[in-house]
């Protein structure tokens, strides 16, 4: 069995037995793979660097006896340590890991979710206010997945100005009734921009309103059933 090679980032490193982990990588062409590392060691520190959440490198494994993938070396590309320093970014780096995790599906294509996920890593450590960032991806993952459509007008009606979002649309006040998540006017414009954003300079000192951040978080957690 020849030895594949694939670029990945560690959404998760489980330890198993005493020297053992199962890691879960996010990847551009194989999406969500797990491979078994055995044998680790602290005179190995290169490969218990790379088996650590957050980094991305490129990862050289084959197929073992079961369909786990076993885990055979690895380069590093990049540790992303500025992200480690800091405990609130390190927080919402640590979301963004665990929003993949519970939306991707092993094996889907992910080219694109990848290249959001590895942009986002290297910016985050520059956010002023990393919570932005957080609400920022939880919007770009749900339009990645085709879960949510941000418009100015209603969707529904087509006439009046959204102000909700009900089942991952956009609604005005009059068609989501009662049972959409209300935004503020000046809540929508900003959301809507989020949803958009093309570039992250603005987002390095953008600093959103408690209520704007617990409505993209419940709308987040209501599409993805968490
Ligand atoms: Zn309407």
């Amino acid at each position: 069995m020849t030895d594949k090679r694939v670029e990945g980032v560690v959404l998760r490193a489980t330890p198993y037995r005493e020297n053992d982990r199962i890691l879960t990588l996010l990847t551009p062409d194989r999406g969500v793979i797990s491979l078994y590392v055995r044998g680790l060691s602290k005179n190995k520190p290169a490969v218990l660097n790379l088996t650590t959440p957050l980094s991305r490198a490129e990862f050289v494994f084959k197929k073992g006896r079961s369909n786990l993938y076993r885990f055979l070396d690895g380069t590093i590309i990049d540790l992303h340590l500025p992200l480690r320093r800091s405990y609130r970014h390190l927080e919402v780096a640590g979301k963004i890991l665990q929003s993949i995790l519970k939306t991707q599906m092993p094996g889907k294509d992910s080219y694109a979710l990848y290249l959001l996920l590895i942009s986002f890593l290297k910016k985050l450590p520059k956010a002023i206010e990393p919570e932005t960032f957080w609400a920022t991806f939880q919007l770009k993952l749900l339009k990645h997945e085709g879960l949510l459509e941000i418009a100015k007008n209603c969707l529904s009606c087509a006439s009046a100005p959204a102000m909700q979002i009900l089942d991952g649309e956009s609604r005005c006040s009059q068609c989501g009734g009662e049972l959409g998540f209300p935004f503020k006017d000046e809540e929508w414009k900003t959301l809507r921009n989020l949803f958009d954003a093309r570039s992250f300079e603005p987002l390095l000192t953008l600093k959103l309103s408690p209520s704007l951040t617990r409505g993209i978080d419940a709308c987040f957690r209501s599409a993805v059933m968490l």
